[in-house]
């Protein structure tokens, strides 16, 4: 057996030890943690409808309706009504023949691309794809090839290189670490010349981008032939839980028979997809919650650019500010808390060495004033100049 405590021990000293922190009441902009409130820039709750008054009561009157608890896998007894009508809604929202929902955008990953490639198959991945995708291209036994960050022509000669079998391109829509989006246009049209699946993983985009919200995809203008699988997760900018996969009534039939991670677990409770249903609402016809958004994105890359902040190519909320080394971003991270800010700190593995970064992440909820604050305790905690030092070298 492995020494778990010396392997700990040296995570610890690496600067690469994860901890939890315990947050009391309800996710908002400003979270209570061990008595003291921080306003909070990294949830992924981009449109605040995490602690909303009408998605909160719609919940409640799904507990009264169906109970606590599914009881059940989806193809048992566990599907209920609630289920069933939110995933027509969500098919009718991204205007997909069908939607399917899935427990977790982890584990529709997973399903997807095993139900669909084995052994003898190829699955074309960004290289920062999020993990879960990764974890599904490994489960599904097919030959995993990474391509360079949104290079969509080395894409092309991999795919021309491979040999004949079943293709399928899997990207992120937005980058969940990076903030930016991917090319989807020429990569459905490099997927659409190889006879390869696209499947587009939107977690950062619905809700947020594209025309009321209908994500990444619709933004791009793109539909059902040009992406045949796009997964979207409900536990972000929808602000409650689980995910869904939409595309043609076979691609969702072919899950339900096949995918394991949609059939061999239980199905998540109903309220949860009544609270969805009402936040879809929300999302649906909430335009202000985006504007509003993409304003303070506009007011801190203006501002961040004044400070000389070294900031990623992104339009997205998610605004990451490159540190460096692991104990760098943390030693940033602490100074923010101090002042009252929370930022955690990114550090590999979930992003390569020497790239840790502070995730800041923007909800509708958020102020001007609040983004001032935020720009005011970045130049406090020193990013500024160091930033400046950075570009005088
Ligand atoms: C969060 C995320 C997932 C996982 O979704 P969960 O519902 O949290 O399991 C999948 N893909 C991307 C790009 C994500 O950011």
């Amino acid at each position: 057996m492995k020494n778990l405590a010396s392997q700990l021990q040296e995570r610890r000293q690496q600067q690469l030890y994860r901890e939890r922190l315990v947050v009391d009441g309800p996710q908002g902009v400003v979270v209570r943690i061990d008595g003291r409130d921080y306003l909070s820039f990294c949830s992924n709750d981009y449109l605040g409808l995490a602690n909303h008054p009408e998605v909160v009561a719609a919940f409640h009157h799904g507990l009264d309706e169906f109970g606590s608890g599914s009881g059940a896998a989806h193809l048992i007894t566990g599907h209920s009504r609630a289920h069933h009508v939110l995933e027509e809604e969500l098919a009718s929202f991204v205007q997909r023949p069908r939607a399917l929902l899935f427990s977790t955008g982890y584990s529709a990953n997973l399903g997807i691309i095993s139900s669909l490639l084995g052994r003898s198959d190829r699955v074309f991945e960004d290289r920062l794809n999020h993990a879960s995708l990764l974890d599904a291209a490994r489960l599904s036994n097919a030959r995993l090839l990474r391509y360079p960050h949104v290079d969509t022509e080395v894409l092309a000669s991999q795919l021309a290189a491979a040999p004949a079998s079943e293709y399928l391109v899997a990207t992120d829509a937005v980058f969940s670490m990076d903030g930016d989006s991917a090319p989807l246009a020429r990569l459905s049209a490099v997927a659409a010349q190889h006879d390869a699946w696209l499947l587009v993983d939107d977690a950062h985009g619905l809700g947020v981008l594209g025309p009321h919200g209908r994500g990444s995809v619709a933004g791009a203008g793109l539909g059902v032939s040009e992406v045949p699988i796009l997964m979207g997760t409900l536990g972000k900018a929808f602000g409650t839980f689980g995910a869904f996969v939409a595309g043609s009534d076979d691609l969702v039939e072919t899950l339900i028979q096949q995918a394991r991670t949609y059939i061999y677990t239980t199905a998540p409770p109903p309220a949860v997809a009544c609270a969805t249903r009402a936040a879809l609402q929300r999302v649906r016809e909430d335009d202000w919650r985006r504007e509003h958004l993409q304003a303070l994105i506009k007011r801190f890359r203006t501002g961040a650019m004044q400070l000389g902040l070294a900031l990623c190519d992104s339009q997205t909320p998610i605004q990451p500010l490159l540190v460096g080394t692991a104990g760098q971003a943390l030693k940033f991270s602490l100074a923010l808390r101090e002042q009252g800010i929370l930022i955690t700190a990114i550090r590999p593995p979930t992003v390569a060495e020497g790239s840790s970064r502070l995730r800041i992440t923007f909800s509708a909820m958020h102020s001007e004033v609040q983004v001032d604050r935020l720009l005011a305790a970045l130049e406090r905690a020193g990013m500024a100049a160091r930033d400046a030092a950075g570009a005088a070298r």
